[in-house]
């Protein structure tokens, strides 16, 4: 058995009641995140050193801010300031000179909402009632109460229980739950040494290659219907008092259809792997692609996939546990030049392009598609294996497509599709 935890996003039932209070604590986190950032300038231009969270403790607990949330949760605001500090430090002697510092959490005269934190001493779970006491620090408490009492909603087929942590959330519309809970999940013998490459695209949802030269394409194209259909007019669209209750029935079936074709994706993919006996699929590190914000443009028609790096990094998370249960290793790596270089000779060169979705190597003369060569190329950065030289000619010319059916659930292979023009 394997310890470890897993993180459940939960909906707020009772929003409207316990919004406020919310909006208290996460404008408080912010503002004690201000004053240890104010300290942490103080040390840093006295004598050139970083506080650590130690000391930042040691020095605020008196601190009025410190007191407007529960203890711990004050803590975690500490961490994470000295967490981001160190980071900044270590960037800066490597000589990273675009490296920033944490700044201060202010807008003219807001303070946004930060994440907030409880650990277990500030929860209270009553997992009959679907209900989670959140403390309150002290200078928060008032006449009604000294907790927020949340009732909550997870997919049904999550159990919540063993919260180590409970982080509020403010998604930008509204407070959401990330409930961090302890696991224990049985795990298997890896299936075998093989690997496997995966990229996640705009085109194409899933591409995935192996190493035995197998290839399979998973379009994602219930994902754009249902979009289509479910966004669609007649469901009303934003009015003056937001989204219309048919429209917001409509969007949240379509997030519902989407979390089942993600979740079956994911496992679809690691009984694929099984099959191959993949001990090891590597698949590119979409956090790298929002951290390079300000250089956006260097992924070129790759940028589309910031805009989905959100989702992608989700489903990747998915993937990681599903994989994790039968020793499979899942491991994230730079997408960097994959989608530039020549899966088939290896070499990148800016002449090479993408056309319709296939890849066109100006000095082979390789056309594949473009999705499965950036599959091939993430899957190389985990193995010796040398580009072969007949690849086009091979499976991975002709991947096979898989269907997600909505009703079974299941994915199913199409005829082969041809790659080549
Ligand atoms: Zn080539």
């Amino acid at each position: 058995m394997l310890e470890t935890t897993r993180t459940y996003r939960a909906k707020i039932v009772n929003h409207q009641q316990v919004s406020d209070d919310l909006d208290d604590c996460g404008h408080s986190a912010s503002k004690l995140w201000n004053v240890a950032r104010y300290y942490t300038q103080g040390r840093w231009n006295d004598d050139g050193e970083i506080p650590d969270d130690g000391e930042l403790k040691s020095e605020l607990k008196e601190h009025e801010r410190y007191s407007d949330l529960h203890s711990q949760s004050s803590q975690r605001v500490l961490e994470e300031l000295a967490e981001s500090f160190t980071s900044w430090y270590k960037a800066r002697q490597r000589g990273d000179e675009n490296a920033n510092p944490p700044g201060y959490r202010k807008h003219g005269d807001e303070h946004p909402r930060s994440t907030v934190t409880w650990k277990q001493k500030g929860i209270k779970h009553d997992s009959k009632h679907n209900q989670i006491r959140l403390s309150k620090g002290f200078n928060l408490k008032n006449h009604r109460s000294d907790f927020i009492l949340t009732e909550y909603e997870t997919r049904p087929d999550v159990t919540v229980e063993n919260i180590q942590q409970v982080r509020a959330v403010w998604n930008g519309n509204r407070w959401e739950l990330h409930l961090v809970c302890k696991v224990e999940i049985p795990v298997e013998d890896a299936p075998g040494d093989n690997t496997a490459g995966i990229d996640l695209g705009i085109k194409n949802y899933l591409a995935i290659a192996y190493d035995d030269g197998d290839a399979e394409l998973y379009p994602g194209n219930v994902l754009k219907q249902d979009k289509h259909y479910f966004t669609r007019n007649e469901y009303g669209t934003e009015g003056e008092n937001g989204a219309s209750k048919r429209a917001l029935r409509a969007r949240q079936k379509l997030s519902r259809r989407k979390n089942h074709f993600l979740h079956a994706l994911a496992k679809h993919i690691v009984e694929q792997c099984i099959d191959h006996e993949v001990g090891r699929i590597a698949i590119g590190d979409l956090s790298e692609i929002r951290e390079e914000d300000g250089k956006a443009r260097n992924w070129g028609k790759r940028g589309n996939k910031k805009l989905h790096g959100w989702e992608f990094d989700r489903f990747t998370r998915l993937l990681e546990y599903k994989a994790e249960e039968h020793g499979i290793l899942v491991d994230r790596k730079s997408e960097r030049d994959t989608s530039k270089t020549c899966s088939c000779c290896g070499r990148k060169r800016d002449a090479n392009r993408v056309e319709r979705g296939l890849y066109v190597c100006e000095s082979c003369g390789t056309t594949m598609n473009a999705d499965m060569n950036g599959a091939v190329n993430i899957r190389r950065k985990i193995t010796q294996n040398p580009p072969t030289g007949d690849m086009s000619n091979g499976r991975l010319a002709r991947p096979v497509a898989y269907l997600f059916n909505q009703t079974s659930g299941s994915f199913h292979p199409r005829e082969q599709v041809s790659c080549k023009p």
